[in-house]
């Protein structure tokens, strides 16, 4: 019958269809075998030699890790950055244990994390800003020209989170507000905004009596004034400038030079001790030494001198 015979034709089909789909299955079951047994190899993650995990490819992780780098680079630029803890990996032996890479990944996440060795700058037991590097907060300490630093100042290095760290352009406003604000407990001086340059209008440097004049003295020039005052006696800066000599010349015993940076220098001699160093800026009327009766002198006093563009000038005609 043509319906019967139909019917068994359509049996066959299904016989090998269900032929077909066992040898596919079959054959799928041995191709994944044959990876698992032969070619999938497995790797141990460690973080710090304590096992996290268990990939199939290094690499996995180490472009996980690239991609975390690159982030924060671009991120922090400048910064020296480093992982937090190691990464390393050692191949799996033996009976190969099924690997997960996405719980691996999730560990990674959970530990590792970017480092910037920096640096920072301690006052006391406090920190008080995080730079890129040493010499980042030394740049701008100059820049603020933070003076009488006491040794419990340091600028030491450090390993912080880079978002803990300013860059260089913040670092000086920063500073300035925070160690303005610690120079009132005194543990830091800051010069705020403290000019080099003279305004040509000098003060008197000490208080005491004139004691000898400019002019012709013995056969030659006194180049300068003299001021009687007990040994120890505050030598102020005469207008603001920069300290450009702090030792000893011949004949004037200690000796201190300001350049005013207009064409001025005033000199200050026969000192007893120095309180600015070479370099410092000073202020009109700010204490840079003690009076004394060093180098040729005969008695403690200061001996000061104005010179316009090298040359000795009267005082007396330049103090106000
Ligand atoms: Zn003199």
């Amino acid at each position: 019958m043509l319906t019967e015979r139909m019917a068994s034709w359509a049996k066959r089909r299904v016989v090998l269809g269900i032929l077909v789909g066992l040898f596919a299955v079959s054959g799928v079951a041995a191709a994944g075998y044959f990876h698992q047994s032969y070619n999938q190899t497995a790797y141990h993650v460690y973080i710090n030699n304590k096992e996290i995990g268990i990939i199939h490819n290094p690499d996995t992780v180490r472009q996980w890790l690239a991609n975390k780098m690159d982030r924060e680079r671009k991120k922090f630029p400048g910064q020296s950055l480093q992982l937090n803890k190691k990464v390393t990996f050692k191949k799996a032996d033996g009976d190969r244990a099924a690997y997960n890479e996405e719980k691996t990944l999730q560990q990674l996440e959970r530990e590792i994390s970017i480092k910037s060795s920096a640096a920072r700058l301690v006052v006391g037991k406090k920190v008080i800003v995080y730079g890129k590097d040493k010499q980042s907060i030394e740049q701008a300490l100059k820049q603020l020209k933070v003076r009488h630093v006491k040794e419990t100042v340091k600028v030491e290095a450090a390993v912080v989170s880079p978002a803990a760290v300013f860059p260089d352009g913040q670092l000086v406003n920063l500073l300035r507000k925070r160690v303005t604000a610690l120079a009132a407990e005194e543990a830091i001086s800051v010069m705020k905004g403290k000019s080099s340059r003279g305004d040509g209008q000098f003060e008197m440097p000490a208080a005491g009596q004139l004691s000898s004049y400019f002019g012709e003295r013995w056969g030659r020039l006194h180049a300068g004034i003299d001021i009687a005052a007990a040994v120890d006696t505050p030598v102020y800066s005469a207008d603001n400038g920069r300290v450009i000599f702090a030792g000893q010349k011949a004949g004037y015993g200690n000796c201190i030079i300001v350049d005013h940076g207009n064409g001025y220098e005033t000199l200050y001699g026969h000192l007893n001790a120095f309180v600015a160093s070479n370099g410092d800026i000073v202020e009109k009327g700010e204490e840079i030494a003690k009076t004394g009766n060093t180098g040729r002198s005969t008695g403690p006093h200061l001996h000061f001198e104005i010179r316009k563009d090298g040359e000795p000038v009267n005082p007396l005609s330049y103090i106000h």
